[in-house]
């Protein structure tokens, strides 16, 4: 199969040793995009960049990130215009505040939430990065879509390592808005197969990461044991638990 631009990446994914090829181009994704948030290119000093980062401010997984990135003048400018925009939105929230009906008798419940509660609560829904991130993943979800026309793709997928728990999931919600009849019936026979079959195999990663406890495994080899756990974790929510913190190169 001929290979563009969107392909590589997933190809490459793909023959990864990574548990879950998503998680490995979900964290490619991130740290572009870390980069290009905080990063050299100062697209944070661009207003139209910065017109969209205080539209949808930062979720609290990324502010972590970006955070532990290491551009605190970068950090803090994005959070100063962010700021005064929110504390704008406030007041005017503040402005048309009507306070809440008295609850009757009985204390019966609000019906509606008030605007207040509602415009907090958005507030707290959108992130920059993850906006960015979903983009990107949608994109390699449908490249994956297309690369399984090709058998020796397929190839790979049935002999590869599965995905994580979360990525199972996006994927199976993916093939049922977006993959053609053709390739339905593989994805289906295939797919939830080699999720057993490889979460039986870190099963029995963890189980052996267990026995070596006991003394007298001792002087035992690992095997395959040594980072059950974080596979483990990958494989139930996806990430990869055991990477250092991205920072500025
Ligand atoms: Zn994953
Ligand atoms: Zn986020």
């Amino acid at each position: 199969m001929k290979q563009q631009i969107d392909t590589i990446p997933v190809i490459e994914a793909f023959s990864s040793e990574d548990e879950c090829p998503f998680c490995y181009l979900e964290r490619l994704a991130e740290q572009r995009a870390m980069r290009y948030t905080l990063g050299p290119g100062a697209s944070y000093m661009e207003p139209d960049v910065r017109a969209i980062t205080d539209t949808q401010g930062f979720c609290r997984s990324h502010f972590q990130k970006m955070y532990e990135y290491g551009n605190s003048l970068g950090c803090a400018l994005v959070m100063q215009t962010y700021l005064v925009g929110l504390q704008k939105e406030l007041d005017a929230q503040l402005d048309s505040f009507r306070m809440p009906e008295k609850k009757g008798l009985f204390g019966k419940k609000q019906e509606q939430s008030l605007p207040l509660t509602q415009w907090a609560q958005e507030k707290n829904k959108t992130c920059f990065l993850c906006s960015k991130l979903e983009y990107n993943m949608n994109r390699y979800y449908a490249t994956f879509f297309h690369l399984i026309k090709d058998p020796e793709f397929r190839k790979t997928v049935e002999e590869g390592k599965g995905f994580c728990m979360a990525h199972f999931a996006k994927l199976l919600q993916a093939a049922q808005e977006h993959l053609p009849n053709a390739q339905l019936e593989w994805f289906y026979t295939t797919i939830p197969g080699v999720m057993r079959e490889n979460l039986a195999r870190v099963q029995g990663d963890l189980d052996w990461f267990i026995e070596k406890y006991d003394y007298r495994n001792a002087s035992a080899p690992w095997k395959n044991s040594k980072d059950a756990v974080s596979r483990s974790i990958q494989k139930l929510k996806g990430g990869h638990p055991a990477d250092p913190k991205f920072e500025m190169e």
